[in-house]
């Protein structure tokens, strides 16, 4: 690829969840957190014509139950739908698109 640095993927792409969709953001996995700015550090993802200012936000979760509680990494993100392929693309900038 053109410009490949090779320090990593410069794509970050999921399946949108029932959970994800209702809630409106898309969860960013752990392994791949490094694909986005720190935790908590506002950057801005294109989307079509709109871009928004968003960040990562960890967010606790007890869903392994009271005694193992962890957080949960997430881009808030409304509009999506549920099954949705949402492609993140890092090139100078973040770019999402979703289809399906
Ligand atoms: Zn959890």
């Amino acid at each position: 690829m053109v410009g490949e640095s090779g320090i990593g993927p410069r794509l970050y792409t999921r399946k949108v969840s029932a959970q994800e969709a209702r809630e409106g953001y898309v969860l960013v996995l752990k392994d791949k957190l490094s694909f986005f700015p720190p935790v908590g550090s506002p950057f801005r993802m294109k989307h079509g014509s709109t871009t928004r200012k968003v960040k990562v936000e960890a967010i606790p979760c007890t869903c392994r139950g009271p005694e193992k509680r962890h957080e949960h990494y997430v881009v808030r993100w409304s509009g999506l739908k549920e099954g949705q392929a949402v492609t993140v693309r890092k090139d100078g900038s973040y770019v999402l698109s979703a289809s399906g």
